[in-house]
């Protein structure tokens, strides 16, 4: 796919330009890498920010290429396993504080 030339007008554009200047044509929707390292990163993203890893990962699934999509998916499945065991700690901790604090108040009352 050349770039350097916009598809419909046939203005030249740059590489970098996502829609064309003259005739506003969407000259790429974004598209995103799909290195390993890209991939990396977004995993990472998603498993360490995990509200923030859906906003990242929704690109992926616009793309047209399958594995785009499927890295997407990956982002998006991370992403909430990651918000479910963040939960799940929090529920372990919050348990472990009552029960601490029943137990305090227990001692206390006899
Ligand atoms: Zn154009």
């Amino acid at each position: 796919m050349n770039n350097s030339t916009c598809p419909n007008c046939h203005t030249a554009v740059r590489p970098t330009d996502y829609y064309c200047f003259n005739c506003g044509r969407n000259l790429k929707p974004a598209a995103k890498s799909t290195s390993t390292s890209s991939q990396i990163v977004l995993y990472l993203k998603s498993i360490i920010l995990p509200p923030l890893g859906i906003w990242y990962a929704l690109p992926y699934l616009r793309q047209n290429s399958q594995k785009a999509k499927i890295i997407g998916v990956v982002a998006i499945v991370l992403t909430f396993l990651s918000l479910a065991i963040a939960f799940k700690l929090a529920q372990d901790f919050m348990t472990t504080l009552n029960q601490q604090v029943n137990d305090a108040v227990n001692l206390y009352n006899f």
